[in-house]
This record gives structure tokens, C-alpha cells and sequence, in this order.
């Protein structure tokens, strides 16, 4: 088996202290070391942060790009710098590169005083031996990997709390928000069946008819809160799938198209438009009439009686461009970065009714496609929404 080569760079000013360190690391085992030798701090930083190639001491140039050094052998007592500083500066500017400080005889407290300072290990120049310094480098390398994992774990697991917290204000969020959009209708049937049973006789039928109309519009409006909010905890759940199957993209806007039309009757007119290389494409069905149900839906809400919706597809590059267009109220600038959250609405809605669900339900949608949605609107003068798909 390749034995695996250990990188050091080993940070002394004394010739005889190197050359000495260099054959006990020769001798330990030639082929599984490289070392490179530079008496000065400020080399020693340079050289570990350079991820380039750079000289060995043995001559060669190695071509390691990238490659790092595994650990350093750091002399505290070097002509740009003397003592604990000497390592403080190193790990201020190279934090993550494993320290095994080298000190004299007399320098067993500045030794401790580097171990708290974050240095893995020591070792005493005069005692050294070359089971100690392999076991030194061996543990501290060891150490250091370690650590750096811990650290990883605990980023990781940092991160996953703050994900959890976010979720659990997002849902509180949402119910609060719920809760709110069901009391309007519920209030508006409550008075409304108050006012039936309580003076029934005193209403004529006009005035009956037009109470009974309010309850069956606040029942609408809940079932309609009710499916969005059904179809978006599925997409929060990802257990909404995408179902792709090949779909003739012209036939699917026409036929939308005329189902639509009926809905909208003569109030509005939809008309779609095809310019193309193609019409077959793969993708989801039912969750592309989601999206441009949406879509149209508010483009007739939001513009005034008698005015064209335009529904626009162009196929090509392998990109479908769909665009909804109308020539209604707009959307206010400040408004329009934050349409796609849930329950949003515009400040100019007055009195149109909607939850401000079905943009953060038509985003999921277009992204379970991997595609992208882009909103451009201008006050009193209209809105475009564009959808682009992917279609492999
Ligand atoms: P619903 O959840 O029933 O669709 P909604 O229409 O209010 O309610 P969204 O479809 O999410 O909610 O739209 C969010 C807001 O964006 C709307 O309330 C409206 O202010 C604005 N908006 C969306 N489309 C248009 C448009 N074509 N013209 C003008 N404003 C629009
Ligand atoms: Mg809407």
C-alpha cells in the first residue's frame, strides 16, 4: 500500500537545531515525510498560506497544489519574533494547521503557556529522540484532526438548531396567520345567520337572498384557504411529487385557456399566443395548471372589466417561456420583493379579495420543475409574470 507522505514545516533559526531535527526525521522514515525548513516568522506564515507549489528542502520543487502542511515545528525564539508571541501571530494568521512548539531545557513554563495558547504539543530540543518526535508529530496531527471534526460536528449541529427554531417560528407564524384569515368569513356567516334567524320576517327577499349569497362567499373563501393551505404543507412536507409526463404545451394553454374563459365570462378576454420549435415537452400536469391557474386568476382579479389577459408561450433552446400579461392595477414598488411569502398582499388591493397564498404556492410549483419565475410590474400601468421551464 502508498504510504501516506506528512507534510512538515519545521520554523528554526539555528542551523545545527534543524540539520539535527532533519536527520532524526531522515531516519525515522524517509519516504513519509517532507520537509521544509525557514528560519523566519513571517516565512513560516507565507509559506502556509501558499497552497501553491512550493521548494522541499531536499531540492525537489513538489507538486502538491493545494496540498497544506500537516504540522508545524515552531522554534519560539526567531529573529522576527521571540516567545509566546512568536505562536500567537502564527495562529492568528494560520489557525488551522496543528503546532508542536520546540524549547529549550529552561523553557518547560513557556511550554505550558504555548499548550494553553492552543499549541497541540512540546518538545524539548535537548531531550529529543526519534520515538519522540515521531509520537509528537503522530498525536498532535491526531489531535488536530480530531478537533477540527468536533468543531465541524458542533457547527453542524449549530446549524440545525437554529433551522429548528426558524421552522418552529415559521409554523407559529403560520397558524397565527391562519387563524386570522378563517375569522373574517366566519364572522361574516356568524352575523349573517343572526341576522336571519332574528329578523327573518322583518327582511324582504332581495335582502334574504343577498345574506344567504354572503355566507355561501364566506364558505367559498374558506374552502378555497383551506385547498391552498392543504397544497402548500404538501409542498413543505415534499410530499407533493413531480409527476412529469409528456405534454403537448399548446394543446394544455389552449384547453386552459378556454376552461378559464368560461370561468372569467365576458368580463375579460384571455388570449393565448404560441411562438415555437416545439410543443412536446416532459412535465407536470397538474402542477402546471396550479401555476398558471394562479397566474391568470390574478391577472383577471387585479385588471379592470373589459381588459386582455395575454398568455404568451414561446418553446425554444429547450426553454419554455410563459408569460401572463395584463394591463391592470400593478404592483407598487415596495411591494414587489416580498409578493412570494406566504400571506403577503399588495398595498393597493382595497377591497379585492385573496389570502396572498397563491404566489408562494405557484414558486413551489415552478421550482419542483427547476425552473424560475420572474415578476415585473408597474403601478396603474400592468403586470408580466414570466415563467420559464427547463425541458429535458
Ligand atoms: P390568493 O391566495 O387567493 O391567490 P392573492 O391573489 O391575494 O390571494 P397571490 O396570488 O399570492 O395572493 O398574490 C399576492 C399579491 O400580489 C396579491 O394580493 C396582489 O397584491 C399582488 N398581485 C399578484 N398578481 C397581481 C397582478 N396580476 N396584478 C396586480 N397585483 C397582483
Ligand atoms: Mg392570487
Amino acid at each position: 500500500m502508498e504510504k501516506l507522505t506528512i507534510h512538515i514545516l519545521l520554523v528554526e533559526d539555528s542551523r545545527s537545531d534543524a540539520h539535527l531535527l532533519r536527520r532524526l526525521i531522515l531516519y525515522a522514515d524517509q519516504e513519509q515525510w517532507q520537509m521544509l525548513h525557514v528560519e523566519r516568522l513571517s516565512e513560516a506564515i507565507n509559506a502556509s498560506r501558499q497552497n501553491s507549489a512550493f521548494t522541499f528542502d531536499n531540492s525537489q520543487i513538489a507538486s502538491i497544489k493545494q496540498r497544506r502542511f500537516d504540522l508545524v515545528l515552531l522554534d519560539l525564539s526567531l529573529p522576527d519574533s521571540i516567545g509566546l508571541d512568536t505562536l500567537k501571530e502564527y495562529r492568528a494568521a494560520v489557525p488551522d494547521i496543528p503546532v508542536v512548539v520546540l524549547t529549550g531545557l529552561d523553557d518547560e513554563n513557556l511550554a505550558l503557556q504555548a499548550l494553553a495558547e492552543g499549541a497541540q504539543d512540546y518538545l524539548v530540543k535537548d531531550q529529543m529522540t526519534i520515538q519522540r518526535l515521531v509520537r509528537a508529530i503522530r498525536y498532535a496531527i491526531e489531535r488536530s484532526e480530531i478537533l477540527n471534526q468536533l468543531r465541524e460536528s458542533e457547527e453542524r449541529t449549530r446549524q440545525a438548531l437554529a433551522k429548528e427554531q426558524e421552522l418552529n417560528e415559521l409554523k407559529s407564524n403560520f397558524v397565527a396567520m391562519v387563524s386570522h384569515e378563517f375569522r373574517t368569513p366566519m364572522t361574516t356567516i356568524r352575523t349573517a345567520v343572526d341576522i336571519l334567524e332574528y329578523n327573518s320576517k322583518k327582511l324582504t327577499d332581495d335582502r334574504r337572498t343577498k345574506y344567504f349569497e354572503r355566507i355561501q362567499n364566506a364558505i367559498n373563501q374558506m374552502l378555497h384557504l383551506l385547498d391552498e393551505i392543504l397544497f402548500l404543507s404538501k409542498t413543505e412536507a415534499a410530499k407533493l411529487e413531480y409527476k412529469p409526463t409528456l405534454v403537448d404545451l399548446v394543446n394544455f394553454c389552449t384547453e386552459l385557456t378556454d376552461i378559464l374563459q368560461v370561468n372569467a365570462g365576458s368580463q375579460h378576454s384571455i388570449i393565448f399566443t404560441f411562438q415555437g420549435e416545439f410543443t412536446q415537452a416532459q412535465i407536470d400536469e397538474d402542477l402546471l395548471n396550479c401555476i398558471f391557474t394562479n397566474l391568470i386568476s390574478n391577472a383577471i382579479k387585479y385588471s379592470p372589466q373589459n381588459s386582455i389577459i395575454w398568455f404568451d408561450l414561446i418553446c425554444k433552446d429547450r426553454l419554455a417561456t410563459f408569460q401572463v400579461r395584463d394591463h391592470g392595477m400593478g404592483i407598487p414598488l415596495k411591494d414587489q420583493t416580498s409578493l412570494f411569502q406566504t400571506f403577503y398582499r399588495a398595498s393597493n388591493v382595497g377591497v379585492i379579495q385573496g389570502t396572498g397564498l397563491g404566489l408562494t404556492i405557484v414558486k413551489k410549483c415552478v421550482e419542483l420543475h427547476g425552473g424560475h419565475i420572474q415578476l415585473e410590474s408597474e403601478q396603474d400601468v400592468g403586470t408580466t409574470v414570466i415563467v420559464t421551464l427547463p425541458l429535458q
